[in-house]
């Protein structure tokens, strides 16, 4: 698509925004994901007079959120220009920080969520204010590199949120006591907006409107990495509750045989699939230790230790995926998470383990594999800010 030329001039404020709600909010996210739009196309889109979408689109191009872009008539003379309605993404940065237990992993991105600087920093000492400390180094790294103001800032991490604040329970950082104050901690720190989500919720979002999900009003997200994740979107709305991540799917049972996960389940998911499992089983079979992409290579070798490690785990996959979209009859499951080279690597034991389980007359649903970079869960974050501060969501 080649950018129309903007039309629209003057400053803009981009941390006034109040977040919108009802028809605002649903004009809003019309434009954002499928801009630019004519003022007819957009009435249509979300059912309203055309008296009534310059109504409430006149408060959004007032704030700077939409522009009317100017697009050259064309074939005729005759008529006015149409002038589309559109974002400048680029005019609105915001901060996504993902954290896992060693690592804060950073992104600034645009209002489409294009990343335009990553940023990060170890995590050696766990307590809340050290961690918040190291989000606020990314922070301000970031913020200095975009030449624009940051609206607001999204965290994301493995584990519970409470009130899009307060961090519950998240096992990576060992925080299972006393509720932690994550978003307050940092915005202390950094004078920014801030909101703290579920890792898998916030990168099952950036999938729904900027990723492998998009024009898919139901999908299934499954992440494999140092955890298994599960995220879900139906008929076009994420399903999340307050201070959960969706669904737990970490102990699933998907082998009467696999290895042993540490709450003494035989062949569940965890136990099966997550990078620690695969790179423990290959290292005791080699007697040394073996990296997660060593493992997947010795696999795609022939080594037969790896090799039959990582078949298995690719039927375990594949009976995953058979269950996540048999119990949401999500026609599209997305494959994602730093792990998710597995399900390329077994790709053949993923079909096997998708068939193992299905009625032979059903339809199997499609594969979208995603990248395994850190960006992509920083990411989510940073749409998770998006979505908090600009649209209301
Ligand atoms: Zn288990």
């Amino acid at each position: 698509m080649t950018a129309p030329s903007l039309g629209q001039t003057g400053a803009v404020s981009a941390t006034t925004w109040v977040p919108l709600a009802g028809a605002a909010h649903r004009i809003a996210v019309e434009v954002l994901l499928h801009g630019p739009l004519s003022r007819a196309e957009l009435a249509r889109r979300v059912d309203l007079s055309a008296g009534s979408l310059t109504r409430l689109t006149k408060p959004l191009v007032d704030h700077g959120l939409l522009v009317a872009t100017e697009v050259a008539p064309t074939g005729s003379r005759l008529g006015r220009p149409s002038q589309p309605l559109d974002v400048v993404a680029a005019a609105h940065h915001f901060v996504g920080v993902k954290l896992t237990g060693d690592h804060a992993h950073g992104v600034l991105a645009t209002l489409r969520a294009e990343v335009v600087a990553t940023a990060g920093r170890p995590l050696t000492d766990h307590a809340p204010d050290a961690v918040a400390d190291v989000v606020a180094e990314v922070v301000a790294e970031l913020v200095g590199t975009g030449g624009r103001p940051v609206t607001a800032v999204g965290v994301s991490l493995g584990g519970d949120v409470a009130r899009a604040t307060d961090v519950v329970r998240a096992p990576f950082l060992h925080w299972h006591d006393a509720p932690v104050p994550l978003g307050g901690l940092v915005h202390e720190r950094t004078g920014l907006p801030v909101v703290v989500a579920n890792d898998v919720t916030a990168l099952t979002a950036s999938t729904h409107w900027f990723g492998e999900g998009r024009g898919a009003p139901t999908f299934a997200l499954v992440t494999v990495g140092a955890g298994v994740g599960f995220g879900l979107v139906a008929h076009d709305r994420l399903v999340a509750g307050d201070g959960t991540g969706t669904g737990r799917i970490g102990h699933h049972p998907l082998s009467a045989t696999g290895p042993v996960c540490d709450r003494g389940h035989r062949g569940c998911a965890t136990s099966l699939l997550t990078i620690g499992s695969l790179t423990a089983q290959v290292s005791v079979a080699h007697r040394r230790e073996v990296s997660y992409d060593e493992v997947l290579d010795l696999a795609q070798a022939g080594d037969p230790a790896a090799h039959r490690v990582v078949d298995d785990a690719g039927v375990g996959l594949g009976r995953l995926v058979t269950a996540a979209a048999g119990f949401t009859s999500a026609p599209l499951v997305v494959l994602g998470g730093e792990g998710v080279r597995l399900a390329e690597v077994a790709r053949d034991a993923v079909a096997r383990g998708m068939a193992v389980d299905r009625d032979p007359a059903a339809v199997p649903p499609r594969l979208a594999l995603q990248s395994p970079s850190f960006t992509q869960w920083a990411r989510g974050a940073a749409v998770i800010a998006i979505r908090t501060f600009v649209l209301g969501a």
